[in-house]
C-alpha cells in the first residue's frame, strides 16, 4: 500500500473533486488539478498573502502565468515558504516584473536560428526540436518564459511534419534534441508517432529528450511510456533537478524506471540565487543525482531572459561552486559550468583555471588542494603534419566512416590542413580600411 505524507493527503482532500488521495499518482489527475490561481494556492497551503502582496502577485501572474502540480506543491515547506527553494522555483515573485535593459525575450536567439517552424538549428550536426508548448509546471526561471504559459498547446502533426521534413532533408543532422515546453507532456501514442518518424531518418544517430517531468510530475513515467520510448534506443534523457529537496521517493522511482530501461540519464541545473547558489547544496545535489544513476551534465549560468534578474548570480559564484566540486568529489559527478551566449553563440564553458604557466617543456598546474605541480612535456614527440590523409588516418581509421569536417573557430587556427592565420570580426575597422585601399 502506498504511503502518502500528511501534506499530500491534506492537498488531495482540499482539492475536493470527489476523488481522494488514491488519484495522487495519476499524472493526468495531477495535470488537471494543477494550481493556477493565487486563491487556490492559499486554500491548499494555508499561506495567506496581504492585500498589497495579492495585488502585486496578480500583476505578475497576468504577465507570467502560474502553474504548479499538486505533487510539487506538496514539497513546499509552508512554515518557511519565504526561504523555500521549491516555492521560489514554482511560485512567482513581483520581482519578475522588473525587466532590465540587458534582458531579452529570446536571449539565445532561438527564433533567429529557426529555418522552419519548431526547429532551432545552431550547431552544425544537431537541432533543437520544439515539440510541445505545454509544461506540467511553469518554472519561474524558465529561459523560454516568452512561450511557456501563453497558449498551452501541442503542435499538430502537420506542424511537426515541417520539422521532421527539415531534419530529413538536412543530412548533417545526426542528433535531435526534443524540447518544448516539455516533450513528455505529449501522449504516449503521439510521442510514439514522433519518435518513429524521427528515428526512421537514416542519418539521425541519436535522439535526446529534455524534460523536467521526473522533478515536477514523476508519475508521468509510467510502464507504458517506458515501453514506447524503449523502442527508439539510443534515446538520451536529460532532466532538470536544481535542488536536493527535489529528489524524493517519487522522483527516485521515476529515475529508477528510466535507468532500468537503459536510457542514459543526465541532469542540467540552473544556478539560481537563493535556491542553489551554495557549494554545499550543489555538492549534495550532485551526490544524490549519481546515487540515482543520473550524471550531472551542465550547470547553467542563469540566462538573460526577461524578469530573471533576481535569480541571477555573478559568474564568480558558479566558479566558486566548480572549485568546490572539481577534485573534491567523483569526476563524473561534476557538471560543466556553462554560459549560454546571448545572441545565440551557444554554450561556453566557464571553468576555474588549473594551468598556471607554461614553458616549452613544462606545464605548471595547480590541483584542487592548492598544490602546485609540474608536468614535464615529452621530449621526443614529433607532431605529424595533418593533411587529412596521413599514415595514421590510412592505417588506423577507416576513412569512409570519418566525417569530412569543416574546421571552425580556434580549431581552424590549430589545424595543419587549414591555412587561416587569424580570425577577424566582420566589421573590423582596420581591415575595412585595408580593403578600401586595395
Ligand atoms: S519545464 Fe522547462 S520549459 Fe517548462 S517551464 Fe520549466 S524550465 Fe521552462
Amino acid at each position: 500500500m502506498e504511503i502518502f505524507n500528511k501534506t499530500q493527503q491534506s492537498i488531495a482532500s482540499k482539492i475536493r473533486t470527489g476523488s481522494d488521495i488514491s488519484n495522487w499518482k495519476d499524472w493526468k489527475w495531477q495535470v488537471k488539478h494543477s494550481i493556477r490561481s493565487l486563491e487556490k494556492l492559499e486554500m491548499l497551503t494555508g499561506i495567506n498573502f496581504s492585500e498589497e502582496e495579492v495585488l502585486q502577485l496578480k500583476k505578475t501572474f497576468d504577465r507570467f502565468p502560474l502553474s504548479i502540480t499538486p505533487y510539487y506543491l506538496s514539497l513546499i515547506d509552508t512554515n518557511n515558504y519565504i526561504n523555500d527553494p521549491v516555492f521560489k522555483q514554482s511560485f512567482g515573485s513581483p520581482r519578475e516584473l522588473t525587466v532590465l535593459k540587458s534582458e531579452l525575450a529570446d536571449p539565445l536567439s532561438e527564433e533567429y536560428d529557426s529555418p522552419v517552424e519548431g526547429i532551432t538549428h545552431r550547431y552544425p550536426d544537431r537541432v533543437l526540436f520544439h515539440v510541445s508548448n505545454i509544461c506540467s509546471m511553469y518554472c519561474r526561471h524558465c529561459t523560454r518564459k516568452r512561450k511557456v504559459g501563453d497558449i498551452d498547446y501541442i503542435p499538430s502533426k502537420r506542424q511537426l511534419q515541417k520539422g521532421i521534413d527539415y531534419i530529413r532533408e538536412t543530412p548533417q543532422i545526426r542528433d535531435v534534441l526534443l524540447s518544448g515546453g516539455d516533450p513528455l507532456m505529449l501522449s504516449d501514442s503521439y510521442l510514439d508517432w514522433l519518435l518513429s518518424e524521427i528515428t526512421a531518418i537514416e542519418h539521425v544517430e541519436i535522439v535526446r529528450i529534455g524534460t523536467r517531468i521526473p522533478v515536477v510530475l514523476p508519475y508521468r513515467i509510467t510502464n507504458n511510456l517506458i515501453k514506447v520510448m524503449k523502442k527508439y534506443q539510443p534515446l538520451w534523457i536529460n532532466t532538470h533537478f536544481n535542488h536536493p529537496r527535489e529528489i524524493t521517493s517519487s522522483s527516485k522511482e521515476a529515475l529508477r524506471m528510466l535507468a532500468d530501461a537503459g536510457f542514459p540519464l543526465g541532469n542540467q541545473s540552473v544556478l539560481l540565487a537563493e535556491v542553489n547558489d551554495c557549494p554545499r547544496i550543489m555538492k549534495n545535489l550532485v551526490h544524490k543525482l549519481v546515487k540515482n544513476r543520473v550524471r550531472p551534465y551542465y550547470l547553467y549560468q542563469c540566462d538573460l531572459s526577461e524578469g530573471l534578474s533576481h535569480f541571477r548570480t555573478p559568474v564568480g559564484k558558479g566558479i566558486e561552486i566548480m572549485e568546490s566540486l572539481i577534485g573534491h568529489t567523483t569526476g563524473f559527478a561534476v557538471p560543466t559550468y556553462v554560459i549560454d551566449a546571448p545572441g545565440g553563440g551557444g554554450k561556453i564553458p566557464a571553468m576555474p583555471n588549473y594551468i598556471i604557466s607554461w614553458s616549452t617543456n613544462k606545464v605548471i598546474l595547480r590541483n584542487y588542494e592548492g598544490i602546485i605541480t609540474t608536468y614535464k612535456e615529452p621530449e621526443s614527440y614529433e607532431s605529424k603534419f595533418c593533411d587529412r590523409n596521413c599514415e595514421n588516418c590510412n592505417l588506423d581509421l577507416n576513412l569512409d566512416e570519418v566525417d569530412e569536417e569543416k574546421a571552425v573557430g580556434i580549431e581552424k587556427l590549430l589545424s595543419d590542413a587549414n591555412s587561416t592565420i587569424s580570425l577577424v570580426p566582420d566589421n573590423n575597422e582596420r581591415h575595412n580600411r585595408r580593403n578600401r585601399n586595395v
